[in-house]
């Protein structure tokens, strides 16, 4: 009997989980992760944040779905190395458990910022359950904020803050938000957007170092040009770390991510890896690549089980990802890879309408598309065709794009 360990019950894991039950029906599978509670829906503890969900909805699994499905679900035990010779994971409190596959479906942490007091009290950062709860508890109490990391995650700190009535400062090092991804013009919509709900963008700025009182609570941020913001609320999103410490010495190949390849394979035998951590071979864009999304999440985990299982090489990754934002009066979408490329095409439509789309090779890799998210099915099409089309920016620029007007590919 073939004994699968997974380590990480979020969306990565637990879908691996699932599908490893259907496939291999007599094996024996342990799910362990950390937290205290199975999996629940991480995209949506924002909602919850912002004080606009109940916790019911969130949660996804209950720990009768694993017992249901024979999965050993191991709450709150934290994975302290695996010995990839012997095939043992060692547990902080819950002793080794011996596998023949493992898949490390472990994500990541938020980064936190490398100055003074970035540890003090009513300084949030933004990953689990239990962060938002602290994040909705302390927001509906706090009046002023200041909100760091000028990313997809950053956002949703503004969002929070918005929501919860409170008059936040959002430092950015650069000229706009997202500034890898968006030019001027798709940025200015979005700071409409943070300016719509109380949230004011200040950019060339950032943190020097945040100010306590004598408890110990945040107090202000003041930023590098020595420019001081209040706040008795603060959020950081800066990054990720991934969780990767307990794999030192396991031989994993590691380049700020675990290296798998298309099978989510990492370089040691019987070792898998999924989610938010890898570092995967994208057979769209031909290279390694990274993903921080739910859908691609799942769909790796969906992906290394059915390759554990068939002890083959039996499916690849190839997938389109998308990230949406809802905070605004008007919806975001980001597809594919949209910093990556050697070339861009882009339009504005209107006040709250902007398109952007990347070329590599001549073919799409990726996209943002503010106001009008109806495009998204044409171009992801296309990056799944592979079709290049680069020389054709006016068709695919149109308000609406009609597939049909494109020219036929020429044989290369
Ligand atoms: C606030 C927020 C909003 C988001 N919004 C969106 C969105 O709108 N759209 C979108 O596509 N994506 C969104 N994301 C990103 C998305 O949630 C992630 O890409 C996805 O959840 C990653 O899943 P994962 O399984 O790879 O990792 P995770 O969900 O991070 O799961 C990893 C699990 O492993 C556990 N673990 C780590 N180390 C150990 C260890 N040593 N031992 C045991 N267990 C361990 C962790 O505690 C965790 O439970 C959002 C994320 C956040 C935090």
């Amino acid at each position: 009997m073939t004994h699968y360990v997974i380590i990480g019950d979020g969306i990565s894991g637990s879908s691996a989980a699932e599908t490893l039950r259907e496939k291999a029906p007599d094996a024996t599978i342990t799910v362990i992760t950390d937290e205290g509670e199975p999996l629940y829906n991480r995209i949506l503890i924002k909602e919850h944040a912002k004080g606009k969900l109940p916790e019911a909805p969130i949660s996804i699994h209950e720990e009768g779905w694993y017992e249901e499905r024979d999965i050993e679900l191991s709450l709150n035990t934290h994975v302290t190395s695996v010995d990839t010779d012997a095939k043992v994971v060692h547990t902080h409190d819950s002793g080794d458990l011996e596998y023949d596959k493992l898949l490390v479906a472990t994500g990541g942490t938020p980064t936190q910022l490398p100055v003074d007091n970035s540890d003090a009290d009513g300084i949030h950062h933004f990953w689990t359950f239990e962060d938002a709860r602290g994040i909705r508890e302390h927001a509906e109490q706090s009046d002023t904020g200041v909100i760091v990391g000028a990313g997809l995650l950053g956002i949703d700190f503004a969002a929070v803050c918005g929501a919860q009535g409170i008059e936040a400062n959002y430092l950015m090092r650069g000229d706009r938000w997202w500034r890898y991804a968006l030019s001027a013009d798709g940025a200015e919509i979005m700071h409409g957007g943070m300016r719509d709900v109380g949230v004011e963008p200040v950019f060339d700025s950032g943190v020097d170092h945040f100010e306590t009182d004598d408890d110990g609570h945040v107090t202000a941020a003041v930023d590098p040009n020595g420019d001081r913001y209040e706040c008795d609320f603060a959020g950081v999103a800066i990054g990720l770390s991934f969780n990767t410490e307990f794999l030192r010495g396991a031989g994993l190949e590691e380049d700020n991510g675990i290296m798998v390849d298309e099978y989510m394979q990492t370089n040691v035998d019987d070792v898998y890896a999924a989610g938010d951590l890898t570092r995967f071979y994208d057979v769209l864009l031909g290279e390694q690549a990274q993903n921080g999304s739910w859908g691609s999440a799942k769909e790796q985990g969906r992906i290394a089980a059915v390759n554990m299982a068939a002890d083959d090489e039996a499916e690849q990754f190839e997938w389109v990802s998308s990230y949406s934002i809802t905070h605004f009066d008007f919806p975001f979408l980001s597809f594919g890879h949209p910093t990556l490329g050697d070339d861009h095409a882009e339009r504005k439509y209107s006040d709250t309408e902007w398109r952007r789309i990347a070329f590599k090779d001549g073919k799409i890799v990726g996209g943002v598309l503010i106001g009008d998210l109806s495009p998204q099915t044409a171009f992801k099409q296309l990056m799944r065709e592979q079709r290049v089309v680069a020389d054709q920016k006016e068709v695919l620029l149109e308000q609406s794009v009609d597939l049909d007007e494109l020219a036929p590919t020429q044989e290369q």
